[in-house]
C-alpha cells in the first residue's frame, strides 16, 4: 500500500538527481516502509526555474478560475481520503480516525482559501482632488518557499499551499522527510485538478541545505515555516538578511487555566481529549494545566481517570486512542523531561514510561508537584505529557501564564463572563479558547506572538501574507 515517494518538479514526478534516497519508517513497528528522494542542488535549481515560470502562468489565471481549480482539488481530496489516511497513519502513527479527520479538514482549508481568492478585494480611497482615483491593488507576492513538519503532514502543507495559490503565487514545498507520502498525495490532487506545471513543486532532502539555498535565492519572494522556535529564528535571520517576507508558526507551551467556578468535569474531559490528540505532538497542545486550588484535587482525579482510559496502540487498530510517537527523538525527549522533573521532586500520577521496545509507544503521562526548575516547565514537551499545577488567584495565574517567551494557544474554563473577558485580555497569546476547543478552523486566525512566531495561517488574515499591496493614484488627462 505504501510506495516510494517522488519529487514533483515542473509538473513531473521523479527521483532526485543522483538517485539518493532516505528511508521512511513506520513509527508503530520500526520497519522501513519506503523511501523518499533526497533532492540535490540541481533539483532545487529546476524547482526554482519551474516556480518562476509557474508564477507567471498562475498569476494570469483569474481568481474565478483559480478558485474553481482549487475547489476541484478539495473534492478530489475528499474522494481519496480513505486511501490517503492509512498512508498518513503508517508514516506518522496517529490513529486512523485522526488521520482521516486531518485529510477532510485539509479539503475544508482548500475550499476556504478558494473562496478567499475571489474576495481578495483591493480598495478605492476617496481623493482630496476632484478627478483623482486612489486605488489599492493586491498583487501576489511571487514564488514562495514553504517548510513544513511531520506532526500534521497534510494540514501543515495545505494551509500554506492554499493561501499561496489563492493569492496567485507559485510555491516550492519542502515537506517532511519522515512523513512524505501523505503530503505528496495532497500535491497530487492539485495537479490532477488542473494546476499548471511549475505552479506547485515538492522537494525533500536535508532541511538546512534546502532552506539555506531556497530562502536567499532571488526567485523566492516569501518563505513560510512551521516548526521549532530554534530553527524558526535561524530561518527568520536568513530571510531578514535577504529582505524576504516571512510567516513563522513556531512552538508553544500553552497554559490551560481552570477557575474554581468552572464545570470541572467538563474541563478535565475536554483538556485530556485535547492533550493526547496526536500523542501531544501539537503546537497548540495544552501543556501547563493550571487549576484553582479549591477544585485542584477534583480536576486531577478526573484528568488522570481520562488518561488511564486511553488505549495506546497501532493507529490502524480499531479502538486505538493514541498511536506511537512519530519518531525516536520524542521518546528520548519524554524520558529526559520526566527523569529531570522526577529528580527535582515531581510526582507521576500515571504513565511515565516507554511501552515495549518495538515502535515508539509511550504511556500517556500526568505529572503534578513539578517544580519551576524542571526543564519541562520551560521547554515545550511536544509529547503525551501533561503537567498540572495549582494556583491561588487571578493575578498569580496570569503571571504564570505569561512567564514564558511563548505565546501561541491558551485555554480557560470559567462560568463567569467577567472572568472570561478578563483572562482573554490578560494572557499574552495569539489564541485563547474558553470553555471549549475552538482553534484551527480554516476561517479563524491561527498564529502566535512572542517566540511563537508571527503571521496567521487561518482566517482572512492568512491570505494577506501572500500579497503585496500596490497603491496607484491616477488623475484624469
Ligand atoms: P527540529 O527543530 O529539528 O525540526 C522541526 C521541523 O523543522 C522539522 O520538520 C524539520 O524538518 C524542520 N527543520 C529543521 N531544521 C531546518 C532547517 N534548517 N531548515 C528548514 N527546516 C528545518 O525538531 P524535531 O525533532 O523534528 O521536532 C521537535 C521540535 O520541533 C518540537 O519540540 C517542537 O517544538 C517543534 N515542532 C513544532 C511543530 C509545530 O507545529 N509548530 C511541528 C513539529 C515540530
Amino acid at each position: 500500500m505504501y510506495s516510494d515517494v517522488s519529487l514533483f518538479i515542473d509538473g513531473a514526478w521523479g527521483p532526485a538527481a543522483g538517485g539518493r534516497t532516505i528511508d521512511v519508517v513506520n513509527p508503530a513497528t520500526g520497519d522501513k516502509i519506503g523511501t523518499v528522494p533526497h533532492a540535490a542542488i540541481s533539483d532545487l535549481d529546476r524547482a526554482l526555474e519551474a516556480a518562476d515560470k509557474g508564477f507567471k502562468t498562475w498569476r494570469k489565471i483569474s481568481a474565478f478560475d483559480r478558485s474553481k481549480i482549487m475547489r476541484k482539488a478539495a473534492d478530489l481530496l475528499r474522494e481519496r481520503a480513505d486511501k490517503i489516511a492509512p498512508l498518513l497513519t503508517m508514516e506518522q502513527g496517529k490513529p486512523l480516525a485522526e488521520a482521516k479527520g486531518e485529510v477532510m479538514a485539509g479539503a475544508d482549508v482548500i475550499d476556504w482559501f478558494a473562496e478567499e481568492a475571489r474576495r481578495a478585494y483591493g480598495r478605492l480611497i476617496p481623493s482630496r482632488t476632484d478627478g483623482v482615483h486612489q486605488i489599492v491593488i493586491k498583487e501576489p507576492v511571487g514564488p514562495v518557499a514553504a517548510f513544513t513538519p511531520w506532526n500534521f503532514p497534510i494540514n501543515q502543507v495545505v494551509r500554506k499551499l492554499s493561501a499561496g495559490l489563492a493569492a496567485g503565487c507559485s510555491i516550492i514545498v519542502k515537506a517532511p522527510e519522515e512523513t512524505p507520502a501523505s503530503p505528496a498525495e495532497l500535491i497530487r490532487v492539485f495537479a490532477d485538478a488542473g494546476v499548471p506545471a511549475g505552479t506547485i513543486n515538492l522537494v525533500y532532502g536535508v532541511p538546512s541545505e534546502i532552506s539555506e539555498y531556497l530562502i536567499p535565492h532571488p526567485v523566492i519572494k516569501k518563505m513560510s515555516f512551521t516548526g521549532s522556535t530554534v530553527v524558526g529564528k535561524q530561518l527568520a535571520a536568513i530571510a531578514g538578511a535577504h529582505m524576504k517576507r516571512v510567516t513563522m508558526e513556531l512552538g508553544g507551551h500553552a497554559p490551560a487555566i481552570v477557575f474554581d467556578d468552572a464545570d470541572v468535569d467538563a474541563a478535565s474531559r475536554i483538556l485530556a481529549g485535547s492533550k493526547y490528540r496526536n500523542a501531544g505532538q501539537v503546537c497548540v497542545s495544552p501543556t501547563r494545566i493550571l487549576v484553582q486550588e479549591k477544585v485542584y484535587k477534583q480536576f486531577v482525579e478526573g484528568f488522570v481517570g481520562h488518561t488511564k482510559n486511553l488505549k495506546v496502540g497501532d493507529g490502524h487498530d480499531s479502538g486505538t486512542n493514541m498511536g506511537p510517537l512519530a519518531n525516536a527523538r520524542r521518546i528520548t525527549a519524554m524520558e529526559t523531561f520526566i527523569g529531570d522533573a522526577q529528580q527535582k521532586g515531581a510526582t507521576i500520577q500515571t504513565g511515565g514510561h516507554r511501552i515495549g521496545n518495538k515502535g515508539n509507544f509511550f504511556e500517556p503521562t500526568v505529572m503534578t508537584d513539578v517544580p519551576m526548575e524542571a526543564r519541562v516547565m520551560t521547554e515545550e514537551p511536544f509529547g503525551p505529557l501533561a503537567i498540572i499545577s495549582p494556583f491561588q488567584g487571578f493575578d498569580d495565574v496570569v503571571t504564570e501564564a505569561n512567564r514564558l517567551p511563548y505565546g501561541l494557544a491558551s485555554y480557560a474554563f470559567t462560568r463567569s463572563g467577567k472572568t472570561a473577558n478578563a483572562i482573554a485580555n490578560a494572557v499574552e497569546a495569539g489564541m485563547m479558547t474558553i470553555n471549549h476547543l475552538g482553534l484551527a478552523l480554516p476561517e479563524v486566525p491561527f498564529g502566535g506572538i512572542k517566540d511563537s512566531g508571527y503571521g496567521s495561517e487561518g482566517g482572512s488574515e492568512a491570505i494577506e501574507a501572500y500579497f503585496n499591496t500596490k497603491f496607484v493614484t491616477q488623475a484624469g488627462l
